[in-house]
C-alpha cells in the first residue's frame, strides 16, 4: 500500500501564506515530499496593501487579482475554496464553513480537513472597539469587496451631484485612524478628487471634497518616527486635508462623527481606517493561547505556545523576540513581517522534512514607506549600508513599489515580474488616470 504523504496545511492566502504555499509547492509538493494544500475564504489573491487605490479608484483590483486555482497547478499545492470555523487539536483537523452564493445557496458544504503540519495565516481586520454606531455607518477597507464598495459609493455620489446638477455639492470624507492606511487613503481620495473632475464628473469640485482624519493618538503615523509623521503632515496641509489629533471618536452617525470631547464632524461618507484584531474565531481556539486582539500567541520558531504542530504568521500572530540590544520587540502587523515570516517558515518546514528542527524567526526592520499617492511618498530606509535614512519623493515611491515587485517575484520568479512591470507601463498609457465606473 502507498504511504500517505505528510500534509501540511496554509490556512490564509495573503501576503504571507501565498508566498508559503508556493514556495513549499516548489521544493516539497513537485518532488512528492509532501502534499500542499492552501485555505482561503476568497478565491482570488490581492495584495492587501493594495487595497486604498482600488477604493479610490487608481487600481482596478481585476488587474492585479490572482486565482489560487492558477498559482496552486503552476506551483504544485492544492487550493481548497473555504472559511475555517474551528480546529481540533486531538484529532488533527480544522472545520470549514460551507461556502454560500450571493443568493443563499450552498455551492460547497461544510468540511474537515487534516494536516500533519498546520500554518494559520489569516490575516487581520480594522479594528472599531465596538463603537456605537460604526459597524451600521461606516465603510471599511478589510478586503477587496469593500475597497470596491468604497469605490462605488464614492462614483454614486459624484454621479448623483452631477445629475442633480446642484451648484454646491460639497462631498465630506472623514476617515477615522491616521495610521498608514488612513493616510494613504486621504492622499488617494484627494487625488480621486482632481482626476474625477478632470474626466468630466465636475459637479463636485476637488476643492469642495473636504476629507478629514480623525486620530486619537499625539500624531498621525504614531508607529513611525515624529520626522516622518511630521512630514507627512506638513504634506497633507498641503492637499488641504484636515487633521484632527487627540480626539477619540465616541460614536458614529448616519450624518457623521462624534467625538469624546464632543465636536460633531459632519459627513457624507465614513470610512474606518484605526486599529487591528485578528478574527473573532480565533480568540482561544481550542485551547490556544491567544491574546485581546485574538492573535495566536507564538515562540520564535512561530509555532503557537501549546501546540509544535500548529504555526502562525502575519497579522494574526502575536510574535515577541529578543532583538541584538537584547530588547524585546513585537513584530509589527506588516506585509515585510509576513513576508519574512513566510520566507523562514518556508525554510523551516522544509528543513524539518530532511529530519532537522524547527528555525526561529528573526525579524528586520528595513524601515516604512508612506505613499501620498501620485504626489509623493516619505519614509525611512534601515539597513548596514543606509544606516536609518529619511527618504521622500521619487525615491521613497520607487522604494514603496519595491515591497509589491518583491511579492510578486516570490509568487511568479524574475521573469513574469519584469513582464507584468512591462505591462503596467503600457496599460497605463491606454486606460484612464482613475477606474470610472
Ligand atoms: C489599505 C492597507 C494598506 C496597507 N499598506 C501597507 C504597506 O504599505 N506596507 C506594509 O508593510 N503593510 C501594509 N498594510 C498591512 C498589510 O497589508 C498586512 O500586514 C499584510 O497583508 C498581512 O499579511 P497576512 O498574510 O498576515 O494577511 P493578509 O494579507 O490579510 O491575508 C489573509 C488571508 O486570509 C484569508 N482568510 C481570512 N480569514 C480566513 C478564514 N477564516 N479561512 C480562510 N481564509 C481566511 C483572507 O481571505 C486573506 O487572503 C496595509 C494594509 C491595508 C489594509
Amino acid at each position: 500500500m502507498k504511504n500517505e504523504l505528510h500534509k501540511i496545511v496554509i490556512v490564509g492566502g495573503g501576503a504571507g501564506g501565498l508566498e508559503l504555499a508556493t514556495c513549499l509547492g516548489r521544493k516539497l509538493g513537485k518532488t512528492q515530499r509532501a502534499e500542499i494544500t492552501l485555505v482561503d475564504a476568497q478565491n482570488t489573491h490581492f495584495w492587501k496593501p493594495l487595497l486604498h487605490e482600488v477604493a479610490a479608484g487608481s487600481l482596478n483590483a481585476f488587474e492585479d487579482e490572482l486565482s489560487y486555482l492558477a498559482q496552486a497547478k503552476w506551483n504544485h499545492f492544492k487550493f481548497i475554496p473555504g472559511q475555517m470555523a474551528s480546529l481540533n487539536r486531538a484529532e488533527k483537523s480544522i472545520g470549514l464553513s460551507p461556502v454560500i452564493d450571493a443568493s443563499g445557496h450552498e455551492v460547497v458544504p461544510a468540511r474537515t480537513l487534516t494536516y500533519d503540519q498546520l500554518v494559520i495565516s489569516v490575516g487581520s481586520t480594522a479594528n472599531d472597539f465596538n463603537t456605537p454606531g460604526a459597524k451600521e455607518h461606516c465603510l471599511f477597507l478589510d478586503n477587496r469587496q469593500q475597497a470596491e464598495r468604497i469605490h462605488t459609493t464614492l462614483i454614486n455620489h459624484y454621479l448623483h451631484a452631477q445629475a442633480c446638477n446642484n451648484e454646491t455639492t460639497r462631498l465630506r470624507i472623514a476617515i477615522i485612524g491616521a495610521g498608514a492606511t488612513g493616510v494613504e487613503l486621504a492622499a488617494e481620495l484627494h487625488f480621486a478628487a482632481i482626476e474625477l473632475a478632470h474626466y468630466g464628473l465636475d459637479a463636485i469640485k476637488p476643492e469642495d471634497v473636504e476629507v478629514t482624519i480623525i486620530e486619537g493618538g499625539e500624531r498621525i503615523l504614531p508607529a513611525l518616527p515624529v520626522r516622518i509623521s511630521s512630514s507627512v503632515h506638513k504634506q497633507l496641509d498641503n492637499m488641504g486635508i484636515r487633521v484632527i489629533t487627540r480626539q477619540l471618536v465616541s460614536e458614529i452617525k448616519a450624518d457623521g462623527v462624534t467625538t469624546r470631547d464632543g465636536e460633531f464632524i459632519e459627513s457624507d461618507l465614513r470610512i474606518w481606517a484605526a486599529g487591528i484584531k485578528a478574527p473573532e474565531f480565533l480568540s482561544g481556539i481550542d485551547g490556544l493561547k491567544t491574546n485581546r486582539i485574538n492573535q495566536l500567541v507564538v515562540r520564535p520558531t512561530l509555532q503557537t505556545t501549546l501546540d509544535d504542530r500548529i504555526y502562525s504568521m502575519g497579522d494574526c500572530a502575536s510574535c515577541t523576540l529578543t532583538d541584538r540590544k537584547n530588547e524585546r520587540i513585537t513584530i509589527p502587523p506588516r506585509a515585510q513581517a509576513a513576508h519574512q515570516q513566510a520566507s523562514l517558515l518556508a525554510k523551516s518546514l522544509i528543513a524539518q522534512a530532511n529530519g532537522s528542527t524547527a528555525l526561529a524567526f528573526n525579524y528586520r526592520d528595513y524601515g516604512s514607506l508612506i505613499s501620498l499617492s501620485r504626489f509623493s511618498a516619505v519614509g525611512n530606509l534601515m539597513g548596514a549600508m543606509t544606516g536609518d535614512m529619511m527618504i521622500e519623493g521619487t525615491l521613497a515611491k520607487w522604494f514603496y513599489i519595491s515591497l509589491y515587485r518583491m511579492h510578486q517575484m516570490t509568487l511568479f520568479g524574475k521573469l513574469r515580474t519584469g513582464t507584468l512591470i512591462l505591462k503596467d507601463l503600457i496599460s497605463r498609457t491606454t486606460r484612464p488616470q482613475l477606474k470610472l465606473h
